[in-house]
């Protein structure tokens, strides 16, 4: 498989020549394609297979630069560590573009990433508690994203963190797109998926 197969801007390709990735993975052949036509993908991805790439390709690519003042992907990771690598791809990915990527996670002290979001945020990547917490501060808006992906859903359910990522996917949009990668796809994944996304693509890797 090759990255020129995927229909991708100039600026994209730059960024995964600068990255150093010369093919795609798999889940990235996989979902890339699908989730730049607008489709809800439901993709079963384990991690070290690509699968940040997979989703973070596709946000990139629609991103219009200067188009709204507030996050246009928010991205929920189970996981600090995950927030950040997953931000950490997002800036890879977006090599020589303007494009903010915020990490939001508990543990720190919440002024800083309160500043941070007021300076503005293109991209939000954050674990359920901390997103919901700035939300009911006011600090953050997400009535202007376009795409909202689940990471690793199933760790993040079985944290027991489903009545926070329900109430967060409750404040955006309907209009949307919804990606969702988990390791695993069972009834309680399914029901997450049945309630909240549009006739997702079903992806196995
Ligand atoms: P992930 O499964 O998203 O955590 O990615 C695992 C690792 O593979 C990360 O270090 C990525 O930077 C790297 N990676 C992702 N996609 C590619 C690719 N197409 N070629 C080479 N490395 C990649």
């Amino acid at each position: 498989a090759s990255f020129d197969d995927i229909d991708l801007s100039p600026a994209m390709r730059e960024s995964l020549r600068q990255a150093g990735y010369e093919h795609p993975s798999p889940v990235q052949s996989g979902v890339i394609p699908v989730a730049l036509t607008g489709r809800d993908v439901l993709g079963q991805a384990r991690t070290g297979t690509g699968k940040t790439a997979s989703f973070a390709i596709p946000i990139l690519e629609r991103f219009e630069e200067g188009k709204s003042k507030s996050p246009f992907a928010i991205v929920l990771a189970p996981t600090r560590e995950l927030a950040v690598q997953v931000r950490d791809e997002f800036d890879k990915l977006a090599y020589g573009r303007k494009i903010k990527s915020v990490p939001l996670y508990g543990g720190k002290p919440i002024k800083a990433q309160i500043t941070k979001l007021e300076r503005g945020a293109d991209v939000v990547v954050g674990t359920p508690g901390r997103v919901l917490d700035l939300l009911g501060r006011g600090a953050l808006r997400l009535d202007e994203v376009k795409i909202v992906v689940l990471d690793e859903a199933d760790r993040m359910l079985d944290i027991g963190f489903r009545p926070d990522i329900e109430k967060i996917l409750r404040r955006c949009p309907t209009a949307r797109q919804t990606l969702l990668l988990s390791a695993t796809v069972d009834p309680a994944i399914e029901r997450l998926s049945k309630r909240y996304m549009i006739e997702p693509v079903t992806l196995d890797f």
